[in-house]
C-alpha cells in the first residue's frame, strides 16, 4: 500500500506529526514497535507540558495525543521496522514480520532507549530488581530499599516517585552536583527518604533470585562499599534507536540523526523529529514542535516532488 507519509515511532513527536499530516488530508500511517506514547507513557507525572497546570500522568497525556491523532484519521499499526530502502522517490519500509509499506515521505521519530550501565549483574538481574522504569516497577518495592543511579531529571524525578513505595532511596551520582532542574532538586533534597551518595559509581549488582546488593566506588577516594538494596533503577541517559537507518541518513558521532531546522535529514523526503534528532533537548514540548515542523516540511516536499 502506498501512503503519502509514513511516521516511524509513536511518541509525542510522531503522534503530533500524525495530527498535522492527517489534517492536511495526506494518507498517513504511523508504525510503533511497542505502544503509542513512547518514553512519555512511562513517566509517572508530567508537570512542564503547557496547558496542564496541575500536571498530567504520562500515560494520560500519551493517550490524549493518540486519540487526537486518530480522530483526524491517522492509521496506527504495531510493528518493528527493520529496513528502509529507496526506490526512485518511493521509500519502502520493511517490518520484522516481512510486511512492506511504501511512502512518498517518511518521518523518523523513533526516540531513544534507556542506556545500560554495562556493569556486572545488570543483565542478569534485569526484571529481578534491575529496572529502567520506576512507573512500571516501583510498586514491587513497597517497604524496600532502592538505589537510583544518575543525577539528571529522569533519575531525580523517578527517585522522588519511588519514595511512595520504598523505605529508603539512595541516589548514587558520579559527581557532587545534580544535573536535574533546580525545582526537581529542591524537592529531592527536602524528601527525608532520599539519601544522596555523591562522587560514586555503581560497580556490581549482586543477589540470589533477585537483587540484594549494589557495590559502589567513591571516585575521589577509590573506596568501595556495599549498599543493601533490593532494587537498582538506572537512569544514566539514552541511546537513539537508529541502528536500522545507518545507511539512509547521516548521524552525529553518537548515532543521533542530523537534521536542519526544518527537520530535513541528509536524505531527500526523509525527516526526523523528537529525541532522535542530534542536539535535541529531549523535552515533550520540543518533540511536539519538531513533529509539527517535520509534518509541514514533509507536506511541502510531497507537493513539490509528486
Ligand atoms: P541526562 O540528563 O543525560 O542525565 C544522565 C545522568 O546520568 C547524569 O547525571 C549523568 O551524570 C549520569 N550518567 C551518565 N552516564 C553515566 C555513567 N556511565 N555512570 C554514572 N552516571 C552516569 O539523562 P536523563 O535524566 O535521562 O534526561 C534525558 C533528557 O530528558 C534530558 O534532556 C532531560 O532534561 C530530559 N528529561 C526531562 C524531564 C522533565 O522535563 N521533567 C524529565 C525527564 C527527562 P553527569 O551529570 O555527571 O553527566
Amino acid at each position: 500500500m502506498l501512503y503519502d507519509i509514513i511516521i516511524i515511532g509513536g511518541g509525542p513527536a510522531g503522534l503530533t506529526a500524525g495530527i498535522y499530516t492527517s489534517r492536511a488530508r495526506l494518507k498517513s500511517l504511523l508504525i510503533e514497535k511497542a505502544f503509542p506514547g513512547g518514553q512519555v507513557a512511562t513517566a509517572e507525572w508530567v508537570e512542564n507540558y503547557p496547558g496542564f497546570e496541575e500536571g498530567i500522568s504520562g500515560i494520560d497525556l500519551s493517550q490524549r495525543i493518540e486519540n487526537q491523532a486518530k480522530k483526524f484519521g491517522l492509521e496506527i499499526i504495531q510493528g518493528a521496522v527493520t529496513e528502509i530502502s529507496l526506490h526512485d522517490k518511493i521509500k519502502k519500509i520493511t517490518l520484522e514480520q516481512g510486511q512492506v509499506h511504501e511512502a512518498k515521505a517518511v518521518i523518523l521519530s523513533v526516540g531513544a532507549n534507556p542506556r545500560p550501565l554495562n556493569i556486572e549483574g545488570e543483565m542478569k538481574y534485569r526484571g529481578k530488581g534491575v529496572s529502567y522504569c520506576a512507573t512500571c516497577d516501583g510498586a514491587f518495592f513497597k517497604g524496600k530499599k532502592i538505589a537510583v543511579i544518575g543525577g539528571g531529571n529522569s533519575a531525580i524525578q523517578e527517585a522522588i516517585f519511588l519514595t511512595k513505595f520504598a523505605e529508603a532511596v539512595y541516589v548514587v551520582h558520579r559527581r557532587n552536583e545534580l544535573r536535574a532542574e533546580k525545582i526537581v532538586q529542591e524537592r529531592a533534597f527536602s524528601n527525608s527518604k532520599i539519601k544522596f551518595i555523591w562522587n560514586s559509581v555503581a560497580e556490581k549488582i549482586e543477589g540470589e533470585d533477585t537483587v540484594n546488593a549494589l557495590f559502589i566506588k567513591n571516585v575521589k577516594t577509590g573506596e568501595t562499599s556495599k549498599l543493601d538494596v533490593n532494587g537498582v533503577f538506572i537512569y544514566v541517559g539514552y541511546n537513539p534507536n537508529t541502528e536500522f537507518f545507518k545507511n539512509i541518513v547521516r548521524f552525529d558521532d553518537n548515532n543521533y540523526i542530523i537534521t536542519d531546522t526544518m527537520m530535513a535529514t541528509s536524505q531527500s523526503g526523509i525527516f526526523a523529529a523528537g529525541d532522535v534528532r542530534a542536539g535535541s533537548l529531549k523535552q515533550i514540548a520540543i518533540a511536539v514542535g519538531d513533529g509539527a515542523t517535520a509534518a509541514l516540511s514533509a507536506e511541502k516536499y510531497i507537493e513539490e516532488n509528486f
